[in-house]
C-alpha cells in the first residue's frame, strides 16, 4: 500500500515513521509514504499557498492550484474523468476535515484494502471547496474536535490504516483481539471449541492487559490470569471488556456483537450483581 501525504509541512512528517510496527512494514516492503510539499507547486517569488477567504471573515484559505497541480503530478485526475483509470478503484482521495466523516476502526479496515491513499492536510480555515468537489472521494475527521492542520490527522490515518495492511502486524489476529475488532462469526469455533464470535471483540473496548510483576503498588494482577485455566481467562476478559465498554462507551454496546452469554453478564453488571 502507497499512501501520498500533501502538505505544507514536509519536515512534521520526518521521524513520524520511523518507529516500531509502522517503520517495520516500511522496511519489509509492504507500505511506503510519500510526503509532497505542496509549496513545490507555486510558482510566485513568495511561494504562496493561501489567500484571503471570499466573503470576508477570519483566516485564511489554501488555493486551489496549487493543490490539483500537486495531485496531477501524482497522476490523480478529477473525478469526473477518473473513471477507465487503471488503479482508480484502489485509490481514494481524502480531504483532512473536522467537517469530514469520523474515522472509526471499521473505516480503517475498509481503508486498509486499497492500493493507494492521498490525504490532503488543509491549514488555516481549510481548502478551497472545489478541491474537495473536484478531486476528494471522502472528508475525514479524527474526531470532534478542531486541530490547526491535517498533519496530525494525517498521521493518524496512516498509522491506523497501515497496521491492518496484510503481514504488517506479526500476529494477523491481534487486529481482530483489539478494541473495535471486528467479530468473525464466519468460523464457527477454535480448537478449543471456543465460539470464533467471542475471540474478536466484537466492536468492544479490549480488557485490561497485565504483566511481570504479579504485584505493583500493592496492586495484585487478578487471581484468575495466573491459573492457567483459559475458558475462565476468555469469561473474566469478556467481562471485563463489557464493563469497559458499559463505562466508557455505552454507545458501542447497540452495535456490538453479543452473544446470550454476553447479554446476561452484561444484564448482571447493569443490575450491580457482579
Ligand atoms: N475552519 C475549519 C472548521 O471549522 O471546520 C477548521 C480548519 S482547521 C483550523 C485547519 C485544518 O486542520 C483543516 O483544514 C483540516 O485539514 C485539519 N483538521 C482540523 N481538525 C481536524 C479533524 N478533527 N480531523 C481531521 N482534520 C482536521
Amino acid at each position: 500500500m502507497r499512501f501520498e501525504i500533501i502538505t505544507i509541512f514536509p519536515g512534521f512528517f520526518s521521524g513520524i515513521f520511523e518507529h516500531g510496527i509502522v517503520r517495520r512494514a516500511q522496511m519489509q516492503g509492504l507500505v511506503s509514504v510519500g510526503v509532497h510539499d505542496l509549496r513545490a507547486h507555486t510558482h510566485d517569488r513568495h511561494r504562496t499557498v493561501d489567500d484571503r477567504p471570499f466573503g470576508g471573515g477570519e483566516g485564511m484559505v489554501l488555493k486551489p492550484e496549487p493543490l490539483a497541480e500537486a495531485l496531477n503530478e501524482l497522476r490523480i485526475e478529477p473525478k469526473a474523468t477518473r473513471k477507465g483509470t487503471p488503479g482508480v478503484e484502489q485509490t481514494r482521495v481524502i480531504l483532512l476535515s473536522a467537517q469530514g466523516r469520523t474515522l472509526t476502526q471499521p473505516l480503517v479496515r475498509e481503508l486498509a484494502r486499497l492500493e493507494r491513499i492521498v490525504l490532503l492536510c488543509g491549514r488555516y480555515e481549510g481548502v478551497d471547496e472545489r478541491i474537495n468537489e473536484l478531486y476528494c472521494d471522502m472528508e475525514l475527521s479524527i474526531g470532534d474536535y478542531v486541530l490547526s492542520g491535517g498533519e496530525l490527522a494525517g498521521a493518524v490515518v496512516v498509522d491506523a490504516v497501515m497496521r491492518l495492511v496484510p503481514g504488517v502486524l506479526g500476529n494477523e489476529a491481534s487486529g481482530e483481539f483489539e478494541s473495535f475488532g471486528a467479530a468473525d462469526t464466519e468460523i464457527a469455533a477454535d480448537q478449543e471449541g471456543v465460539p470464533r464470535s467471542q475471540h474478536g471483540s466484537g466492536g468492544l473496548l479490549d480488557y485490561p492487559h497485565y504483566t511481570r510483576p504479579a504485584e505493583f503498588a500493592g496492586l495484585h494482577v487478578p487471581d484468575v490470569l495466573l491459573q492457567g485455566d483459559h475458558q475462565q481467562i476468555r469469561r473474566w476478559r469478556r467481562e471485563q471488556q463489557l464493563r469497559k465498554t458499559l463505562a466508557n462507551r455505552p454507545d458501542l454496546l447497540d452495535k456490538a456483537v453479543l452473544n446470550e452469554e454476553d447479554k446476561r453478564l452484561l444484564a448482571m453488571i447493569r443490575a450491580g450483581n457482579r
